[in-house]
Formats: structure tokens, sequence, C-alpha cells
């Protein structure tokens, strides 16, 4: 048994970053990763990553082998890909708008920063369970998968960064740490790394596709990573009896840019769509990243928030040891600071609208985009979390432009107030545990009245 002021269980973007700032701040680090040290980073993902989301904690911009391409914008196609409408996050003085990275090496690259600044990586421990005393964790069970032996390692305070197999989070008893995430609320997914007879143009967009037929529930996507390698993948609603892969497969016969592509890589993978957890933090325990529900629900994109959530708890960890007090009271700060005034809020707030979008159907999709009901204005604010608001003036214009679909018109502004609403309940976060039950039941009333299930 070894004794450490933090366990991180992951050594994902989440577990990483975490891991990095907790150390510089001086506290003994353990990461816990049952993948080999070389193999961290080896996730099957989209590898597109918004410039904000490492200049915000001041990760350097990737380069080299891990830099797929620059990206200026994301193209949304309806299913009849008449018209697309760009989204772009450009800051200005920045150079772009994100990237895409080969995830191995970013990986690599993040718990290299978590070494150099002193945590301990173990790697081949395969996390089992937490350990506890009255009720607090206190540290956890792993087998060490070279030697087959069961160990333990206690901590002060140990933080679930283990993605969506949740290790941790899965054996807790506790009204607001849900245990799992329902289908539902699981964007399923497969992609492949393809090698295209030509290079994908242009180079510096990424393309998403809504399309109900090939991705009912979520959409596809075809990321340029250089040259003619190309990240194409979908994902679907989980638990609606889809095959990925089968519709994958299929999509890839509707373009002939995809004719004789060679695979380089090919797997499945699932993240989690829908609110936060209703807490992130337990005795003793805090759930980052996709464990902590810390991914957007409109593109499943976590690589970002997961960073963030890692960034903004690592100082709150520090302070609840120093104090003593590693309850839920003493990090609770988590809850409030990232729900009020990080991510927490964007993603509530978005998964009102993912609820709407699966609702909508490819007609619906088409005429919205094509008649410009929803405008990149309106998207980029969504994107932000915003809702969609309407002027006056733009009402008139879009009531003419929608009269064929009212009804789906007042579904729209229905969520979009509703997504405001949500903005607003979540920025006012509870200040302490023994307010959070009323404030729940606010959102949860704000899910009901539209009809979803939060
Ligand atoms: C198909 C797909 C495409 C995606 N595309 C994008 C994208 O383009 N951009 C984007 O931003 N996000 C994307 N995402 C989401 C993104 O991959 C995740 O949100 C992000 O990786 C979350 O980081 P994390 O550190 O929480 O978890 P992870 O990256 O999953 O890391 C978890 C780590 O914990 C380790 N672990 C798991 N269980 C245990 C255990 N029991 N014991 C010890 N270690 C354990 C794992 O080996 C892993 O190293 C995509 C997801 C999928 C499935």
């Amino acid at each position: 048994m070894t004794q450490h002021d933090l366990i991180v269980v992951g050594a994902g973007p989440a577990g990483a970053h975490l891991a990095k700032e907790a150390a510089k701040l001086g506290l003994d680090v353990l990461v816990l990763e049952r993948l080999s040290r070389d193999r961290v980073g080896d996730k099957v993902c989209g590898e597109g990553i918004a410039l904000h989301h490492l200049k915000n904690p001041g990760i350097p911009y990737p380069t080299g082998k891990e830099l797929g391409n620059t990206i200026d914008g994301i193209d949304i196609y309806p299913p009849s890909m008449e018209n697309h409408i760009t989204i772009s996050q450009r800051v200005e003085g920045e150079p772009c708008d994100g990237w895409t990275i080969d995830r191995i090496y970013f990986g690599q690259r993040l718990l290299g920063y978590a070494e150099e600044a002193g945590a301990k990586i173990q790697d081949h421990a395969h996390v089992l369970e937490p350990i506890f005393d009255n009720g607090t964790v206190i540290g956890v069970k792993y087998k060490d998968t070279k030697t087959k032996k069961i160990r333990e390692a206690h901590a002060q305070v140990t933080v679930d960064a283990s993605g969506m197999s949740a290790s941790l989070r899965r054996k807790m008893k506790n009204p607001h740490i849900e245990q799992t995430i329902e289908l539902r609320d699981q964007a399923v997914c497969y992609r492949e790394i393809l090698e295209l007879q030509e290079p994908f143009e242009p180079a510096d967009r990424c393309w998403i596709i809504m399309d109900d037929h090939y991705s009912p529930g979520g959409y596809v996507w075809i990321f340029p990573r250089g040259g003619k390698i190309a990240n194409v993948g979908l994902g679907t609603q989980g638990g609606q009896g889809h095959r990925p892969k089968d519709l994958y497969k299929q999509f890839l016969k509707t373009n002939p840019i995809f004719k004789d592509a060679k695979v380089i890589h090919g797997g499945g993978g699932a993240a989690p769509i829908r609110r936060p957890l209703w807490s992130y933090v337990a005795d003793g325990i805090v759930f980052i990243g996709d464990s902590g529900c810390h991914v957007n629900p409109i593109h499943g994109g976590g690589i970002g928030s997961a960073i963030e959530a890692g960034h903004v708890v690592a100082p709150i960890i520090q302070q609840a040891i120093e104090s003593n007090d590693v309850s839920t009271s003493g990090l609770w700060p988590f809850n409030v600071k990232y729900n009020r005034e990080h991510y927490g809020q964007k993603i509530a707030s978005l998964d009102l609208m993912r609820h709407l979008l699966q609702e909508v159907g490819n007609e619906e999709f088409d005429y919205v985009i094509n008649n410009r009901i929803l405008t990149t204005e309106d998207l980029q604010r969504a994107n932000a979390g915003e809702g969609i608001h309407l002027s006056a003036l733009d009402k008139a214009g879009r009531f003419m432009r929608g009269i064929r679909k009212l009804g789906l018109l007042r579904r729209i502004q229905r969520v979009s107030r509703a997504m405001s609403e949500m903005l607003s309940l979540y920025r006012s976060f509870p200040e302490a545990p023994d307010t959070f039950e009323p404030w729940k039941q606010r959102v949860v009333q704000l899910y009901h009245d539209l009809g979803y299930q939060p």
C-alpha cells in the first residue's frame, strides 16, 4: 500500500492535465493508468480540438507529427448537402480556429508534462474500485496487469478521470453521482482513419453532416488530417438498435471521394452526450472529463472541457487538503466554479438543444438550413450555450420563411428560451450542498416542461 495526496485514475486529457497542475502546486500525485505508458492517448476519436481549449490552460499548440491540419471553421451540412453553415471560433490575433491532431502524440505530450512536473505514473494499473472509510473514499484497489497482483493505493483525494469506463463512479452509492449513463444519453460511434485517393478539400475545414438516415440522433464527420488523410466517422444515439459500423459503410458509398480509400485504422467508441453529473464531488472523490459528463452534448467534443476540468479542480483539491476538509463540502467549490464560470453551464444548456436536434428529421433539417430559419450567428451563439435569440425584425423575416413549419419554429423558440433559463440556473449554482435539492428540482422541471428526460 502506498499513501499520496492525490490519486488520479486515468491518464487521458483530464487526468494528465490535472496531474501536471496538481504536481506543480506541490502535491504528491500518483496517476494510475491501465494502458502501458507508450499507448496513453491511443483512443478512437475525431481528433479535432479548438484553439481556445489549449490557449486557456497554457498548453503549447500542436506541431510536428502531432499536428494534422490547422482548421478555420466547421461546415455544417443538412442531409441534402445543398447549403451549409460555417461556424468559426477564430479569436483575433490567433493563427486559426483549431486543429486536427494525432491523438496518441497529443496524449503522450500531455502525460510528459505531468511527469516533468513531478507526478508519478504507474501504468498497467487497472483500477477496480474505490476504498471507503466511513463513506469517504480514501483510495483505490487496482490490479497490476503485469504481475496480476491486487494492490491498494491511498490518498487524501481520489479523482476518477477514467473516461467512459468511469471505474469509480460506477461503484458510488450517492444520489447525486449517477452510476450509469443511460444509453439514450450516449453517442455510439464508429470511425476510420482513411487515406483517400485525393487530398480532402477544403483542407482547413471540418465537415459535419446532419443526416438522420446515416447517423440517427447524431452526425457524420469528415475531419481532414493533412494531405490525403482524413478522420471520418459517425455517431448515433445509443439504445436505438443502430449499428454505427454498418451505417458508416453505407455512408461511404454516397460520396466518390471515398472510393478505393485505404483504411489505416478503424474502431468504435462512445461518449456521454447529456447534462453534467448532478455533482462532480463526493466525500474524498472528484469526477472529471467523460467520467463527470463534461462533454459537449451537440458535437461530442470532450478533450477541451476535460482539460479545463482538470485545470479548475487542481487548486480546489490543494485547498481542500490544506484546510483538512476533503468532504463533499470541502470539494464543493469545484461544482460551483465549473458550473458557474466554466463548461458546466454550457453543457447543461446545450443538452436541451441536443434533445431538440434529436427530434428533428431530415426534411425539417433541410428546411431550416435551406430557408435560413437558423443562421451562422444562431449556431455560433447556440454553440456558446447561449440559446437562439431572434430579434423582433428578424422574427418577422424568419416567420415568413418558416411559415410552412410553424410548429418547428415555435419549438425552436421554446427550447431556446429554456436554454437561456438553464444558463441562468447554472450561473447561480448553489454555493453549498444544503441548498442543492431545490435547485436541482428547478433543473428537472425545465426538462419536464419540454417533455424531456433530465
Ligand atoms: C468516436 C469519438 C470521437 C470523438 N471525437 C472527438 C473530437 O474530435 N474532439 C474532442 O474534443 N473530443 C472527441 N471525443 C470525445 C473525447 O475523446 C473525450 O471526451 C476525451 O477523451 C475525454 O477525456 P478523458 O480524459 O475524460 O477520458 P479518456 O480520454 O477516455 O481517458 C481515460 C483514461 O483512463 C484510462 N482508464 C480507463 N479505465 C481505467 C481503469 N479502470 N484503470 C486505470 N485506467 C483506466 C484509459 O485507458 C484512458 O487513458 C470523441 C469521442 C469518441 C468516442
